[in-house]
């Protein structure tokens, strides 16, 4: 009855809230969804031998703690993906997680590593912002990758102990300081972690710090190989110095 009455009502609905672009404002066309199509190509996939993530790696693969990062869009401040991301987090659309997720799974299914994987993970909110917001975000975005991987996601083996502050205006350094020790593994996950492949997830990566802090507590925990993947990354800029 409600699905009836929702498909009787959607013209009516379209016609008095047509849906626009989320980064234009443009009306969408009727095969469009989010982003009209002029905004979706100014999304740009991420070159794996680019500069920022030849710096991202040497930066955080070297350590050992990270197996691969596997972005899929780059992140910039103005950019559609800045709307995307969101409309994500402060507006309820989860929806727009499964759908980027679902592309990002179908981007990972080509990682070599994540053919052993055996858990998705999204990196965890600290329970207080989560009762705010009312969500993680990132599980959104695991539930579009488990769709597509089909792989279980634990949504509830990592916690974050400490609410951290806003990363915003922090150096790479500050940052890393600043979610050192952040996250905690249950102790009971211990087994279910030991030797094995895991995909964590989020939504952006900007200098690294949250996702290599969150693997440093998985890999502790027992975890072998861990591939960080996230709908975005910041661009860095070649010629600009790295923030360190
Ligand atoms: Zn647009």
């Amino acid at each position: 009855m409600h699905t009836l009455l929702s498909r009787t009502l959607q013209p009516v609905k379209d016609f008095l809230f047509p849906p626009l672009c989320l980064a234009c404002r443009e009306r969408l066309a009727s095969a469009e969804e989010y982003l009209c199509a002029r905004c979706s190509r100014s999304l740009v996939h991420v070159d794996a031998a680019d500069y920022t993530m030849t710096v991202l790696n040497e930066r955080f693969a070297a350590s050992g703690i990270v197996s691969a990062l596997h972005p899929l869009y780059y992140f910039e401040e103005e950019g559609a993906l800045q709307s995307v991301i969101h409309a994500l987090k402060y507006e309820d659309m989860t929806r727009l997680g499964e759908v980027y997720g679902e592309e990002l799974g179908a981007s990972l299914s080509a990682e070599p590593v994540c053919a052993d994987a055996r858990l998705i993970i999204p990196v965890p909110l600290h329970a207080q912002k989560e009762r705010e917001r009312g969500y993680n975000q990132s599980s959104y975005i695991c539930a579009g990758i488990a769709r597509v991987l089909t792989l279980p996601i634990a949504r509830n083996i990592v916690s974050r102990r400490k609410n951290t502050r806003s990363q915003t205006k922090l150096s790479a350094a500050a940052r890393l300081e600043n979610v050192k020790d952040a996250f905690n593994v249950d102790a009971r996950a211990a087994a279910v972690l030991r030797g094995a492949a895991v995909i964590l997830v989020d939504d952006v990566m900007t200098t690294g710090a949250t996702m290599h802090s969150c693997a440093l507590a998985l890999r502790t925990a027992g975890a072998a190989q861990i591939v960080c993947a996230s709908i975005g990354v910041a661009k860095l800029a070649p010629g600009r110095l790295p923030p360190v």
